[in-house]
């Protein structure tokens, strides 16, 4: 495995259960020497001082941390002292993105595109940062058409963008699909596909509903008649997402970024399905 990129992604947590329950994570997931660690970040600056915490204590552990940025609520003052808090740690890659607001916060506050913050980022901060930007497999939920939401992921590399992290997705066609069509538009840049691992019915349809992922119906069933097992949840979702990884590298995928929910258990036993090398 040892070609195939992988990277980590976590949410910050708000309490200090939570942000030990991470470190330990994070430690745990290091041994599988990932290339960074990303960590989310709320559009509305909601998790502005969670996000750059965690970012740096994890810089600060020697991995490579990876801050998710967008422009909503905070404004595009705040996004430069934060990047050039950033620049000053070390950090040299950053999630770009455009990011939803939160709801309740009224008009005033207004997203900025992907494409733009990217530019925003080349024009303040030349190439200190390699910058990511987000793909969708089965399309953005906003997206005026297939063709259009192609057309914006170009723009996002031609301002400066070098790979993409895809939304989750459980059908390998509909990201192989897009790649071809990626590549008939012009976009030759990695690709890589984002892995969600089944832990948990009820967050995983929440979570899907919210942002557009299709759960396949055999998927949705097995879990349902699973009801409150949850060891049979976790194996049956170990087996059918080390398959989609599986199909995924085999056929060409660039490697994969694992949405961890800041789980260890999962996350650890996927990489030694798919045998990324663990350090003892
Ligand atoms: P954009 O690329 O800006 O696209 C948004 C929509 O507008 C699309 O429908 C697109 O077709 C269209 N569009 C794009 N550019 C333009 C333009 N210039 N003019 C008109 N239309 C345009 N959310 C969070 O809140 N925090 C996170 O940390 C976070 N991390 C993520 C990480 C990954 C890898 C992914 C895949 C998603 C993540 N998200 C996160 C979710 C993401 O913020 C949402 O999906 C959001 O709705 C879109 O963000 P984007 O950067 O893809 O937007």
């Amino acid at each position: 495995m040892k070609n195939h990129h992988l990277s980590f992604e976590f949410f910050p947590p708000k309490t200090p259960e939570g942000r030990e329950k991470l470190r330990n994570t994070r430690s745990q997931l290091a041994k599988f020497n990932p290339e960074f660690f990303s960590v989310t970040y709320g559009a509305g600056g909601s998790t502005r001082e969670f996000t750059r915490d965690i970012v740096l204590e994890i810089q600060a552990a020697g991995s490579s941390a990876s801050p998710h940025l967008s422009i909503g609520g905070d404004g595009k003052e705040s996004a430069l002292e934060l990047l050039q808090s950033y620049k000053n740690a070390g950090i040299n890659r950053i999630v770009t993105l455009r990011g939803d607001l939160p709801s309740g916060m009224g008009d005033a506050a207004q997203l900025v595109y992907a494409n733009e913050l990217v530019a925003f980022i080349r024009e303040h901060f030349g190439d200190t940062f390699e910058l990511l930007v987000a793909a969708y497999p089965e399309i953005h939920p906003e997206a005026e058409s297939y063709e259009k939401d192609i057309y914006w992921l170009g723009k996002k590399f031609e301002a400066g963008a070098s790979r993409a992290i895809t939304q989750y997705f459980y059908n390998t066609d509909s990201y192989f699909y897009f790649v071809d069509q990626c590549l008939k538009a012009g976009i030759d840049q990695p690709i890589i596909p984002g892995i969600m691992p089944i832990i948990n019915y009820q967050n995983l349809i929440r979570f899907s509903d919210n942002c557009g992922a299709d759960i396949p119906r055999w998927i949705r069933q097995r879990l349902q008649q699973y009801g409150n097992d949850m060891d049979s949840i976790k194996s049956f979702g170990l087996e059918v997402v080390t398959n989609l990884c599986e199909k995924l590298l085999a056929n060409g995928a660039p490697g994969l970024h694992f949405y961890t929910m800041n789980q260890v258990e999962a996350n650890a036993a996927l990489c030694r399905n798919l045998g990324f090398t663990e350090a003892s």
